[in-house]
């Protein structure tokens, strides 16, 4: 953005209040850094979590993406556990989230006409029907509240309201960050930096190397007064007919995956993950204003087809945007080991894996910037090749990597050594002794080029 910027203003540097001193320091409080948070705090330090928000959860909550996937390898084998887990029981205990019991997890039509509508489905599978798998239908709110439960148990000073602005540097060490707030600017002094801005906005005011990467952004909103069981007896009733209303449907949104409303926790509204808008650019305010005012159209026209034509969804009602722009992919991280596409659909396992997604291993090295001491990221904007950014960016893997790099902070600070000279032996153990499955052991289907072990 910044070449079409012809014009400057000088502004007065000035002295930042220090607010607080702590040894780590969370930028964002979406998945992947609340997560970093109650990590680091479970391992003892003491944790301060900044959010530019009032709410967290990030695009899990404000973005209103409301199906945890990708967390199953070879379609039984879980393999993000730990926190994200924890999520899930939590907000079930609270009727804020649903999946299908182990039982249900085939492929078969009773299964997916069971299943689908709640997005349990194997996205990635083209066969019909695709095989159902652990997937986890949530309520937004419910997110919220979680979260909050967790950081506040976990004795994490909670900054909602500040928005990062600057890296503080001394040479190459971070030695804490700058935020913005109504009050002003204020200073948090820490001994550890976690980036889980998704935006690799703390990396990049620290100089880190990134790769500017772009993808589809999305107007995500919610529908009630719908008539779900309605809208599914018709679905299978008449398949041919539904086909056609629904293909007509996604020409009037413009964008969207092949399931554009699925059931949420709560009866009669449906998620629907749509409009697809291509050519934004999710850190520019100018961006986020067109696509607001295009999606903000499109979910109009869509309801308004809805209601004309669809059964069950004839009372159907605007219940809302989602407060988030969706953005999926800005900034990527190019650090000391950069992610590939081939590394993805390979399966290729790392002896320093210290966290897993669906079917693919994340080394601790893709975690860490290059020649900057003290900062580790979290999130959809680790070092990774935009392509495979796209298959590695759900919501439970940046969980996994927030929980991963919480105890490498805390290790880093009880051995007083660098983030990279922090053993991934030691995170790996850490790990599995919080539940987690950090990808130490290779899966069957992984491509395992050497059996060296962490170091
Ligand atoms: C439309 C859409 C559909 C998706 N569908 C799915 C799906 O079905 N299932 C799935 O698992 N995943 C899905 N994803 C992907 C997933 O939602 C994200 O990749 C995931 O939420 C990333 O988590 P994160 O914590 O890295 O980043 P985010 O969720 O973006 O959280 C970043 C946090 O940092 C805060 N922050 C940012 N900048 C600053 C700053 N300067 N100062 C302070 N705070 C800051 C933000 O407010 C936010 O709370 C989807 C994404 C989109 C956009």
């Amino acid at each position: 953005m910044s070449e079409r910027h012809r014009e400057f203003v000088s502004v007065a540097a000035g002295q930042v209040p220090v607010v607080a001193d702590c040894d780590v320091v969370v930028v964002g409080a979406g998945p992947a850094g609340t997560s970093a948070a109650v990590s680091a705090a479970r391992n003892g330090c003491k944790v301060v979590l900044l959010e530019r928000y009032h709410h967290l959860g990030g695009m899990a909550s404000g973005g209103m993406v409301l199906v945890l996937d990708d967390m199953v390898n070879a379609g039984t084998e879980i393999v993000t556990t730990g926190i994200v887990s924890e999520f899930t029981e939590r907000m079930k205990a609270q009727d804020g989230a649903i999946y299908p019991p182990p039982e249900d997890c085939r492929t078969d039509w009773e299964a997916w006409k069971k299943w689908s509508r709640w997005g349990a489905i194997d996205f990635h599978s083209t066969g019909m029907p695709q095989p159902i798998i652990h997937a986890v239908a949530f309520d937004p709110d419910c997110w919220k509240r979680v979260s909050l439960d967790m950081v506040r148990e976990a004795g994490v000073e909670l900054r909602t309201h500040s928005w990062f602005s600057e890296a503080l540097m001394e040479g190459g060490k971070m030695t804490g960050v700058v935020a913005q707030t109504k009050m002003g600017r204020q200073a948090i002094r820490a001994k550890m930096v976690i980036d889980a801005t998704g935006d690799l906005d703390v990396g990049a005011s620290a100089g880190a190397s990134y790769l500017q990467g772009q993808f589809i952004v999305t107007t995500v909103f919610r529908l009630c007064d719908v008539d779900t069981a309605k809208a599914e007896a018709f679905e299978y009733s008449h398949p041919e007919e539904y086909k056609a209303l629904d293909r007509a449907a996604r020409r009037v949104i413009g964008g969207a995956w092949g399931m554009w409303w699925l059931k949420t926790p709560l009866p009669g509204i449906v998620w629907c993950n749509c409009p697809h808008m291509p050519g934004y650019d999710g850190m520019s305010p100018e961006h986020m204003v067109a696509s607001e005012y295009e999606g903000r159209e499109r979910m109009m026209k869509l309801l308004a087809f809805a209601r004309e034509n669809i059964p069950g969804f004839e009372n159907a009602k605007m219940l809302g945007a989602a407060e988030q722009m969706g953005i999926r992919q800005t900034r990527l991280l190019q650090g000391e080991y950069v992610v590939t596409k081939d590394d993805l659909t390979k399966r290729r396992w790392f002896a320093d894996s210290v966290c897993r997604g669906r079917d693919y291993y994340t080394p601790y090295r893709a975690l860490l910037p290059k020649g900057i001491d003290n900062l580790i990221v979290a999130g959809r904007h680790y070092s990774v090749e935009s392509e495979a950014q796209k298959l590695s960016r759900e919501i439970p893997p940046c969980m996994a990597q927030g929980e991963a790099s919480g105890i490498a902070a805390a290790l880093a600070i009880a051995g007083n050594v660098a983030l990279r000279d922090v053993d991934a032996r030691a995170i790996q153990k850490q790990m599995r002794a919080q539940g987690a499955d950090p990808g130490d052991v290779p899966s069957p289907n992984a491509l395992v080029e050497t059996m060296e072990t962490a170091q």
